[in-house]
């Protein structure tokens, strides 16, 4: 199962599975179709995984020798774009570190302007929370119609693709 829902921020452990179960539970409970026998399998699920779908912004993705990478740096977790954009960024800092020498203070702005552009972009606009909680009955239908589509999936995964391996990048020595 996976289950997504919207709520403001809940103050909770982390570590605390009773606590994400329970969260669950409230959310989903006394909605109709099979939910209630759904929600039953929690107690006995040993792999619940449960996260929040929340992003901070941060104005700089380097600093001196410190470069972040990933979700750390532009977190465009869930939208299918995450782990394509963490593999570039990683051969992207490999190359401009290799390119420069080991300089940093030339290799880690050159990464970060090079992933501004291919990851930057992906940061405008997307919000996969919305789309898989909407917030409306008519984005609710539109999100369960494109879904369905498969004209839809397989245009999901064609950026998928074209994130994972974007044109343009150098092919660094060595
Ligand atoms: C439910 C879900 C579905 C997803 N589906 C997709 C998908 O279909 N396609 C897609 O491309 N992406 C998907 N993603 C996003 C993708 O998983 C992430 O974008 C990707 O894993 C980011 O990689 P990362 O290396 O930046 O971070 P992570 O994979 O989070 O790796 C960070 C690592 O650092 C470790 N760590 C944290 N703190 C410390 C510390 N202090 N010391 C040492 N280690 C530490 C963590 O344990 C973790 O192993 C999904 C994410 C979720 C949650």
């Amino acid at each position: 199962m996976f289950l997504v829902f919207s709520a403001p921020p809940v103050a909770h452990d982390w570590h605390d599975t009773n606590a994400h179960r329970a969260l669950v539970k409230k959310a989903f409970d006394g909605l109709p179709w099979r939910t209630a026998e759904l929600l039953a399998t929690l107690d006995g699920a040993r792999d619940l995984y449960f996260d929040s779908i929340s992003r901070v912004t941060v104005p700089r993705w380097t600093s001196g020798r410190v470069a972040l990478l990933g979700d750390a740096a532009w977190g465009v977790t869930l939208g299918g774009m995450g782990v394509g954009t963490g593999l570039v960024g990683a051969y992207v800092l490999a190359g401009e570190l290799a390119a420069a020498g080991g300089d940093h203070r030339v290799a880690l702005p050159a990464y970060e302007a090079r992933m501004r552009r291919c990851a930057g972009r992906w940061q405008k606009g997307a919000n996969p929370g919305q789309f898989l909680a909407p917030s409306t009955a008519t984005r609710l239908r539109l999100r369960n119609v494109m879904l369905r589509r498969s004209a839809v999936r397989r245009l999901l995964l064609a950026g998928t693709a074209s994130v994972a391996a974007p044109g343009g990048l150098p092919a660094y020595d060595g």
